[in-house]
Order: structure tokens, then C-alpha cells, then sequence
């Protein structure tokens, strides 16, 4: 027999009616029924089963029974006298060996007053509950050990049929209204062709849902079919049986709390083959795989919202990868000028050193050493022309952000350099207050001069209708005490609205012909996956003030008070 878990056996051997015990091999007491407790009264589990005998001589016997029993051997029923509330008759006792799931043989001794009707009636019987007890033990096996319910329901079924005893068993569920059928999920045993067009249904309203299934459903409760042939609400399948040989059946109904869900069904061969003890053994079944359906649903709910939580998640990651394209597409416009110019200067410097390096070369005793050295030159500029490209294409091709050390005021210094037309344009002051303490961070280069790109030209747009004073750029950067590398980018523009300055950081608000509302917020979220915050405040110069801190990656020194002030 497979093994069983202890914890099941209670809940079996209450099913049984008649007092039984279960021993350890050595002869203590490790559980019994209710009434087993009824005729002998209460016995103390760790006992010794010699308790339960009159005399000596009765208590080496019943100890030898239990030891044969326990390895196997001797028969496997015995009278004995055993002391109880019913006095110290004479007990038929019959012994089983089944193996606990912890490898422990343990021993049921299940007790008959008196040995009943002959001896082959007595030995089908106990041949019977045996099975039922085995087929039980494989189905919670199954339970046990299959990771999805259909392999569940596939082994529970083979495990029932697995020793021929059963013609045909099947694991059905309920389906609602309107069409009130059960569908079959799973089936095994020799007669599994009874299945195929098999009709069932647990309406009141038709003659199918009459049957063993159709009532066990609709009651919730077992039914017992005694005899295929003579049962009349078995009609409408009472050939399709006879052809299979199918005689009598159990159909067990399983629920999630109130609700019926399922049934299991069980056919044998002859007549009146399921009893109230093989009733209670399929009904514990139906038990644990009603907790299986349960199990294995939630674990699907759980399954499913983990991955709408992973679907969602990517598609925020995709968004904002949008995003941050579109809105790096969007500043090309700003400073493609200055990036022009910028090319311009190398450009230019390659022309005038190769004309030199020719002229060189065409005198009439050609200076090599001079054509060398601007041929030289031409190298360096090329390479610098070069590196502007690669930087350039590098901005647009930067989807994942590559951290590295960088020195804050040189990228603050480059991106000035960006927007050089810009700021010519708009006639813009730009002051720059860059701390001599050169402060580094861990932080994508490209990632973060984007955030210095969208406050700057932010900041430009913002004075660009100063009509009556001065327009105002002040670039700054400095250490807090706290071990923060701070930025601000200040104007005299516009100002913003101080009762509000979070809308700013909203997707698409914008207040621009032309804007687009995006800057902002995806600036934030650039400063906030580098751990760092970004915010807004007026300035002392009239306008705007933007900051942003990042953990600084030197060791803090102390920043200026004002400094440290505008970070609060
Ligand atoms: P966009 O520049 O496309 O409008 P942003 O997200 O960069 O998108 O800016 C959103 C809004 O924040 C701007 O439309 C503007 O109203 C306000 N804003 C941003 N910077 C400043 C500033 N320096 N001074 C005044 N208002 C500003």
C-alpha cells in the first residue's frame, strides 16, 4: 500500500464504523475512534495495548498478533479477549499493516464482537475495505504530488482504478446555468468507453438529471446506486451500463464553501458494492481535491495578477522609454544650431591645416617637417569632429542608461556649450557658479545633460519676453552637507505659479505654443532612478529656480549656507 499521511487516518477510520485502533509496531496506542472510545473508554495515546487485556496470557497473545501483523507475518484475524465497557468478551480482531508517509508501519486493528457469517463473506469484506483503503491512499498520493489539478485528477482517478476492483471511475465539474450539465474532466478503468457521449446534468427539469449524478449535485450530498439494472431514475443509461457491466456506483459531490463544484463517481460490477464504509473513504477523497480545485485556483488568480502586475510594469518601462525618445527627438530642434556650430570649428581647422600642409609640400624644397605637423593638426580635428558625432549619435541611440563617474561640471559646462546659439539668440546672461570641489556622481552622462538641456532651455524660454530688464541665466553647483550634489539652474523670466509648482512635473502640462509638457516630468524620473530629487521654487532673481541633488560620490565638503539653504 502507498504510503498515507497520519493526519488522514483520523478522518478514515472514523468513517468505519466499528471500533478500531491504530498501534505502533512496538504496541502503543496511536490513535482510535470514537468507538473504540465507546467500548473501552478513553485510551491515553503512547499506552500499551496490554491495557485492553484481561490476563497475562491474553496480553502476550494480543502483543505477539500485533507483532506478526507488524512484520507481515501470521494471519490477519484473531479472537481475543479484550477488557471493556462491554466486559472481556471475546473480540474477533482483524489486523492490516499500511505505511505512514514518514515510513512508520503502522498497525489497524479494527474489533468485531463476534465473527460474522462465514468466513469467505468475512474475508470479501475486509478484501473490499482494503482496496477502498488502498485506492484512497494512491488518490491522496496523487493529490499530493501532481503540480497541476489535471494531473491531479488523471492520477486520482488511476490511483481508484488501479487494482481492477472498480470498473470506472470520473472526476466531473459543474457547469451553471443554462446548460446545468457536468462536464467530465478526467476518467479511468476498463469500462472508460461508458464515457464517450456519456450525457449529464444536474437539472431538475430533466430525466438526466435525475440519475446518481444529477441528485448528489443538486442535494450535495452522496448517492449510492445499489443496482444499475432494477434503480428506475437510472434509466436513461441503463444499457449504455449493461454493455460495460457496470452494476453499481458511489457519486460523491465536492463544494467551495456552499457551493457544489464537482462530484466523483465510482462503478463496480455487482450489485450493492460501495457501503457506508467505502462512502466515507470516497468522501474524504472528494474532500481534499475540492481543496485541490481551491488551491490550484487561487494559485492561478495569483499567477494571473502577477503577471498583469509584470505586463503593466513593462508597459510603464515602455512608455517611458517612449517618452524620454520623443522627448530627446524634441530638443534635437534646440540644439542642432549649436551642435552645427560646434562641428563647424574642427571642419574649419582640417581645411586650413591641409591647405597649409599642402603649401608646404609645394615649395620648391618642400618643408616636411611643417607638412607633418599640420598634417598632425588635421588628425587631431578630425578626431575631435569625430568625437562630436559619435557623442551626438550616441544621445539619440541611449535607451539604457550606462552609469559611470562623471564630473558634474563638465557636463554642466558641455551642455552650456549645446545651447550656445540659443542663448545668443535670446540674448541671454548666463552666469555660471560651478564648486571648485568638482563634484562627481555615479549617473548615465547623456541621461542627466538631457535634465541640464530641459532646465536650461526652459530657463531661456522663460526670459525671453523680459522686455523692460536684463535677461538672466544663473548655472550652479555645489555640495551639501549632507553628501548631496546639488545643481540649480535660476532665471528672471516668467516665475511660476508658487501654490503649485508640482503640476509642473505632470505629464503634458504645458503652458507653450508648441509645447509639449514632457520635459518636466520625464527630467524627474531620470533624477529619481539616480536616486536623487528634482524640484522647483521661485529664485532670488525674480523667476524660476530649478534644483536637482544627486548622492555625490566624493566625500561631502561643506557647501556654501546658501547653497545649502536652496536644498531644503
Ligand atoms: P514644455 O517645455 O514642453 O512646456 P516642460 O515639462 O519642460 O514642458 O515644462 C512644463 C511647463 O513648466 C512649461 O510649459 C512652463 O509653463 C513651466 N516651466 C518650466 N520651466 C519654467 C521656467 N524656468 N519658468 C517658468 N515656467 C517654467
Amino acid at each position: 500500500m502507498s504510503p498515507i499521511p497520519v493526519a488522514s487516518l483520523r478522518d478514515l477510520i472514523e468513517a468505519l464504523a466499528e471500533p478500531v485502533l491504530i498501534l505502533r509496531a512496538d504496541a502503543r496506542i496511536l490513535m482510535t475512534n470514537k468507538a473504540a472510545t465507546a467500548c473501552f473508554g478513553e485510551m491515553p495515546a503512547d499506552q500499551d495495548i496490554r491495557i485492553l487485556a484481561p490476563d497475562d496470557a491474553v496480553a502476550d497473545d494480543l502483543t505477539t498478533f500485533v507483532r506478526c501483523c507488524a512484520r507481515g507475518q501470521g494471519g490477519v484475524e484473531r479472537t481475543l479477549s479484550l477488557r471493556g465497557a462491554r466486559s472481556a468478551a471475546g473480540f474477533r480482531c482483524r489486523g492490516s499493516v499500511i505505511r505512514a508517509l514518514d515510513g512508520e508501519d503502522l498497525l489497524i486493528l479494527r474489533l468485531v464482537e463476534a465473527p460474522v457469517g462465514p468466513a469467505a463473506a468475512t474475508e470479501a469484506e475486509l478484501r473490499r475495505l482494503n482496496w477502498a483503503l488502498g485506492a484512497y491512499a494512491r488518490s491522496s498520493e496523487a493529490l499530493i504530488h501532481s503540480d497541476n489539478l489535471d494531473d491531479a485528477m488523471d492520477g486520482i482517478c488511476r490511483a481508484i482504478v488501479a487494482n481492477d476492483v472498480y470498473a470506472l471511475t470520473w472526476v466531473g465539474l459543474v457547469e451553471p446555468p443554462p446548460s446545468k450539465s457536468i462536464r467530465i474532466v478526467a476518467g479511468a478503468g476498463r469500462a472508460i468507453s461508458y464515457l464517450e457521449n456519456l450525457e449529464l446534468s444536474w437539472s431538475d427539469a430533466a430525466a438526466i438529471g435525475m440519475g446518481p449524478s444529477g441528485s448528489a449535485v443538486r442535494q450535495g450530498r452522496p448517492h449510492i446506486l445499489r443496482d444499475a439494472l432494477t434503480e428506475p431514475s437510472f434509466a436513461p443509461w441503463r444499457d449504455q451500463a449493461r454493455l460495460f457491466d457496470l452494476r453499481s456506483s458511489v457519486t460523491v459531490p465536492f463544494s467551495r464553501g456552499d457551493e457544489v463544484i464537482g462530484a466523483i463517481a465510482v462503478y463496480a460490477d455487482r450489485p450493492d458494492a460501495f457501503g457506508p464504509e467505502e462512502l466515507g473513504l470516497f468522501e474524504k477523497l472528494a474532500e481534499e481535491l475540492a481543496f485541490a480545485i481551491g488551491l490550484q485556483e487561487a494559485r492561478a488568480r495569483l499567477k494571473a495578477a502577477e503577471e498583469a502586475r509584470r505586463a503593466a510594469e513593462e508597459a510603464t518601462r515602455e512608455t517611458q522609454a517612449e517618452l524620454t525618445r520623443v522627448a530627446r527627438l524634441l530638443t534635437v530642434g534646440e540644439f542642432a544650431s549649436s551642435l552645427a556650430h560646434e562641428i563647424n570649428q574642427p571642419i574649419a581647422a582640417i581645411m586650413a591645416n591641409s591647405e597649409a600642409a599642402l603649401r608646404w609640400l609645394a615649395r620648391d624644397v618642400p618643408d616636411i617637417a611643417e607638412a607633418c605637423a599640420a598634417t598632425q593638426r588635421t588628425i587631431r580635428d578630425a578626431k575631435r569632429a569625430g568625437d562630436i558625432v559619435k557623442r551626438t549619435r550616441a544621445w539619440f541611440a541611449n535607451d539604457n542608461p550606462v552609469y559611470a563617474e562623471l564630473d558634474i561640471n563638465d557636463a554642466l559646462e558641455e551642455t552650456l556649450r549645446f545651447t550656445q546659439v540659443e542663448q545668443r539668440q535670446a540674448e541671454v546672461t548666463v552666469e555660471t557658479d560651478l564648486s571648485p570641489a568638482r563634484p562627481r556622481v555615479l549617473g548615465d552622462r547623456i541621461q542627466l545633460q538631457q535634465v541640464m538641456l530641459n532646465l536650461i532651455v526652459n530657463g531661456i524660454d522663460a526670459v525671453k519676453d523680459n522686455a523692460d530688464r536684463p535677461r538672466l541665466l544663473k548655472v550652479s553647483s555645489g555640495l551639501t552637507d549632507t553628501g548631496e550634489v546639488l545643481v540649480s539652474v535660476e532665471d528672471n523670466g516668467t516665475g511660476l505659479d508658487p501654490s503649485n509648482t508640482e503640476r509642473l512635473f505632470q505629464h503634458f502640462f504645458t503652458t507653450k505654443t508648441g509645447g509639449i509638457g514632457l520635459g518636466l516630468p520625464i527630467s524627474r524620473s531620470i533624477i529619481e532612478a539616480h536616486r536623487g530629487r528634482l524640484w522647483a521654487s521661485g529664485g532670488a532673481l525674480g523667476g524660476a529656480l530649478f534644483l536637482f541633488a544627486l548622492p555625490a560620490l566624493t566625500s561631502p565638503t561643506l557647501a556654501s549656507p546658501a547653497q545649502t539653504g536652496a536644498a531644503r
